[in-house]
């Protein structure tokens, strides 16, 4: 097959996993439906992740104030790390807002920020913080607004279709972007750490269509965003892309 990106020449280098010859994009060819996986399975409550993080529910699957509080190390560097473009925002979306967790710690630069989120249990908490919550696929979703600002953290990674994606998020934002992707390993020279990873259709899948680079993933955004900061995501090893309109 030919790189999703750049379409180039790709090599199988696993089963079902390509890797551009080219930008060196991993895309991985899974055959199911990623979405209903990472909704039924991924959060399922006898899924490994869910017993290690169940002390962040409640009894009736509701989100607690653990929850947030385990997450607050990781929102806090996101916003260090996106202060200068948060500063004259108006209007923030959250592609991917899991509970409301980063939209809460992003209030003090402007109340106007809604969130969009599949997870009953993590819509319900954030529609209980006070936030707009649409819950749907972004591919289905119908905006009526746009925002200075748009948000999406380890979201892009479970996409298949990413130039769908990439119109939608042109319906939606008016200004500046920020992605975080998790990759294999990490560009920056910043951790040691690479990415434990399987081919895609053999039980072990964590739901990522994609591994980026640095180039896969400023070549998504080629003609669309100019790219101001391409650095260490959070989560490292990760990529962090900040883009603006053109
Ligand atoms: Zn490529």
């Amino acid at each position: 097959m030919n790189c999703i990106i750049c379409s180039n020449n790709t090599k199988e280098i696993k089963k079902d996993t390509h890797r551009c010859n080219s930008c060196g994009h991993v895309f991985r060819d899974f055959q199911g439906d990623s979405i209903e996986f990472h909704k039924e399975t991924y959060r399922n409550k006898n899924h490994q992740k869910w017993k290690k993080d169940q002390n962040e529910f409640n009894e009736d699957g509701s989100v607690n104030g653990r929850f947030h509080e385990a997450r607050k190390g990781i929102v806090t560097s996101r916003i260090n790390k996106i202060s200068h473009v948060l500063a004259d925002r108006r209007s923030i979306f959250d592609i991917g807002s899991g509970a409301g967790t980063l939209a809460m710690h992003m209030q003090s630069f402007t109340s106007d920020i809604e969130c969009l989120e599949l997870a009953d249990t993590l819509v319900n908490e954030s529609r209980r913080l006070g936030f707009t919550t649409h819950q749907s696929d972004f591919l289905e979703f119908v905006p009526n607004r746009r925002f200075d600002l748009v948000t999406c953290y380890h979201v892009l990674e479970h996409v298949k279709d990413l130039n769908a994606f990439l119109d939608k998020l042109d319906e939606v934002s008016s200004e500046y972007v920020v992605f975080e992707v998790p990759t294999l390993k990490c560009y920056f020279g910043t951790s040691p750490k690479e990415r434990r990873w399987e081919p895609p259709n053999n039980g072990h899948y964590d739901g990522h269509y994609h591994y980026f680079t640095i180039k896969s993933l400023a070549t998504l955004f080629m003609g669309r965003y100019e790219i101001t900061t391409i650095e260490s995501g959070t989560q490292s090893p990760a990529i962090l892309f900040i883009g603006k309109k053109i």
